[in-house]
């Protein structure tokens, strides 16, 4: 793993292919399918690129091993799976190898010492908790304080700041349900700060076919002025919602209403 995070911006800058870099795999226990079928149903739909970024091990103090993550004796097994479908389908598709990671500040460095070795191409950050995942911290509780807000979009700050991460995967997946200003205002500032440090964030097309509180039509409002860079995802957790064009082009449709910047071509 390099510090250096990759830039999506520069890999296909004329935006000729289509284009995914959240995929999940089984490791995760919440998603279904071969590795290799996700690669056959994006060959299938058209993608040029194909990004796998299951959920990332994560190694705590006490082992507590997540119910919805890879373990971290899984790594190498995944790495070696990804890689070698890279290998074999290189001439339809090409497939980088990433993580979907939360940041624990307390497990981070860990997490960087197992992965160091392996040749990850990037890390997607999805934050599902603030502070290091005790299960009462989870992020898509309904909420009305706004220092869990606050502290949370510091968290991800502090995360983007090690400079390891690509983009942040549905920056609107903490469910604020309190005052709207007292939301926009800390989404605005999270969006703002990632726009001064060149980091994209998705419109997350599992929320938007889930009909889920993200993608969250307040995030989009506060940030459609901002200018700011963003990718779709496709956050496949099932081959078929690789095959599923109308929610990518859902996505799309959303980013055109709310005149945002869309950097991978999805359909
Ligand atoms: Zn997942
Ligand atoms: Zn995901």
């Amino acid at each position: 793993m390099k510090n250096i995070p990759m830039d999506i911006r520069a890999i296909d800058k004329d935006k000729i292919n289509i284009a995914n870099y959240h995929t999940h795999t089984k490791r995760c226990m919440h998603a279904q399918g071969e590795d290799r079928e996700y690669v056959e149903a994006a060959i299938e739909s058209g993608y040029k690129i194909l990004g796998f970024s299951d959920h990332s091990p994560q190694i705590s103090d006490d082992g507590y091993l997540s119910g919805m993550r890879m373990s971290p004796m899984e790594f190498e097994g995944y790495v070696d799976s990804i890689t070698a479908l890279a290998k074999e389908y290189k001439n339809d598709i090409k497939i980088y190898l990433g993580l979907e990671t939360e940041y624990f500040p307390a497990m981070f460095e860990r997490l960087l010492k197992l992965i160091e070795p392996y040749p990850v191409d990037y890390m997607i950050m999805g934050q599902h908790w603030l502070y290091n995942q005790v299960p009462e911290t989870v992020a898509t509780k309904k909420r009305t304080d706004e220092q869990y807000l606050k502290e949370y979009v510091d968290q991800i700050i502090e995360g983007m700041k090690t400079g390891y991460f690509t983009y942040l995967a549905h920056p609107d997946v903490a469910n604020f349900v309190g005052d709207v200003s007292i939301y926009k205002k800390h989404m605005l500032r999270l969006a703002s700060t990632l726009k001064e440090m060149n980091i994209p964030m998705e419109i997350n097309a599992l929320g938007y076919a889930d009909n889920r509180f993200y993608p969250n039509k307040y995030f989009l409002e506060a940030v459609k002025e901002l200018e700011a860079d963003f990718v779709i995802g496709v956050d496949a957790h099932n081959p078929e919602m690789l095959r599923d064009e109308a929610r990518r082009r859902g996505c799309m449709e959303l980013a055109e209403k709310y005149g945002l910047k869309v950097i991978n071509k999805v359909i």
